[in-house]
């Protein structure tokens, strides 16, 4: 991944997910293609740091192998992905309860029981809700209304009390904003692929996934440390001086550095989360599976190390817990935790914070579910606030900015 100014067809801003997959399919096709990234690595939103011997991901995420881009361009073995257990457990004031999918984990599925996590009615209800979104065509779940994911769930006949206690606090960790305004047709295009694929983590983080993307790419495609400074009539000017001349050039940064390299890009409110990790000599549940926090103080938390052993040193669990915004205070976090897993944390020690404002585009409905990559003649923009705020939303972005680059350099 060596510098240079050599020339190149296309020039993409950014080696994040969306800027990979635009790469990726623009060499396939023959260009010669130069992916200029600001940091030192690739990965933009998704990169995991290694400190004191634990791998830490830049905030708690999860790769869904449901999602059609993630299947259509890398492959789970060579993730090497560790699961986790389907569902999640519910846990607060109401008590302890275990949401399983009782298609895939009948003999865990005890809580849906009619009177337990929620009344017969509901259970009845979001399984229809559940099967429909299974079953569907993804089309069709695209061309339906889009409403607030609430107005969708109460719509579905679900009472107030099973959003309220059972929904909303894990879409809340999903969706990074718990008053459930985003699209339905992104909730269910979601619960789809959640039902269809697995959760897991790759073995050494969720930074292995980029990394897989670029190293799909021809030798020499990706520059790193290499921030672009403005679009040029000709390609662009790096932040050092330098000029890249390009045919065209596709933004695919964040939406904020966007609007800095093409004025007037319009640019999402963004949700904020804050992802923190303790260290634990012992682990406080010996499950591999989500624990989502149903008073809604903190989002979700998770051993990590049942997920991924290879994340921490022997003899330590790793703890990760994700709170909503970025106003957090960490012995506040360590003491919820200790009501939830039910045991001391005083012990544990605090490893990393990570505060992230922009983590995900809001997507209140009506949001479109894609937008066209076309700013101007020879400019194009992509990324997860062009489509979905997900690994699947800014791969497709990306696949969509090199079809349309692709049409207008070689027109028929
Ligand atoms: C905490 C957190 C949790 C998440 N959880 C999930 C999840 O569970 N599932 C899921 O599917 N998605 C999740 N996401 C969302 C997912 O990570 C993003 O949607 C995805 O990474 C967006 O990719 P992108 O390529 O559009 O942008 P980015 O990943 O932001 O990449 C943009 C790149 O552009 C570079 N750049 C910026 N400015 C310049 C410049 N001037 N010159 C050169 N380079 C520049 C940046 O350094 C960066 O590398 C999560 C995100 C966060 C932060």
């Amino acid at each position: 991944m060596g510098s240079g100014a050599a020339s190149a067809d296309v020039v993409v801003v950014g080696a994040g997910p969306a800027g990979l997959a635009c790469a990726q399919d623009l060499a396939a096709a023959g260009l010669r293609v130069r992916v200029l990234e600001a940091a030192d690595a690739v990965g933009g939103r998704m990169r995991t740091d290694v400190r004191e011997g634990f791998r830490l991901d830049r905030g708690f995420q999860v790769f869904n192998t449901g999602y059609p881009q993630v299947r259509r361009r890398l492959r789970a073995s060579s993730l090497d992905l560790r699961r986790f257990t389907p569902g999640f457990l519910l846990v607060g004031s109401r008590g302890r309860f275990r949401f399983a999918d009782p298609l895939r984990r009948p003999t865990q599925a005890a809580d849906l029981l009619p009177g337990r996590l929620a009344p017969l009615r509901d259970t009845v209800a979001l399984g229809l809700v559940s099967a429909r979104d299974r079953v569907l065509p993804a089309r069709v779940l695209r061309a339906e209304r889009d409403v607030p994911t609430v107005q969708a769930l109460r719509s579905a006949e679900l009472s107030p009390g099973t959003v309220d206690q059972v929904l909303r606090p894990f879409l809340a960790g999903v969706f990074l904003e718990d008053a459930l305004v985003t699209s339905s047709r992104v909730f269910h295009l979601y619960w789809r692929s959640l039902m269809r694929g697995t959760i897991g983590l790759p073995a050494r983080g969720i930074g292995a996934v980029p990394q897989a993307l670029a190293a799909a790419l021809p030798p020499g495609t990706v520059t790193l440390d290499t921030a672009v400074a403005e679009l040029t009539d000709t390609g662009v000017r790096t932040a050092d001086g330098g000029e890249v001349p390009a045919r065209a050039v596709v933004v695919a940064t964040d939406a904020t550095a966007a609007e800095v390299l093409l004025p007037g890009l319009p640019v999402p409110a963004l949700r904020a989360v804050t992802t923190l990790y303790h260290v634990a000599v012992r682990s406080p549940l010996r499950e591999p599976t989500l624990l989502v926090d149903s008073d809604r103080q903190l989002l979700n938390s998770v051993v990590l190390s049942e997920v991924v052993p290879e994340c921490a040193p022997a003899g330590t669990a790793l703890i990760s817990t994700s709170v909503l915004g970025t106003d957090v205070d960490e012995p506040s976090v360590r003491a919820r935790l200790a009501e939830l897993y039910g045991c001391d944390t005083a012990g544990w020690q605090p490893l990393a914070e990570y505060r992230i404002p922009g983590a995900l585009p809001a997507m209140p409905a009506p949001h479109p579910l894609t937008r066209s990559c076309r700013w101007a003649p020879g400019r194009y923009v992509c990324g997860d606030h062009r489509a979905t705020g997900s690994v699947q939303g800014a791969l497709a972005s990306g696949a969509r900015a090199a079809r349309e680059v692709l049409a207008d350099l070689r027109p028929a």
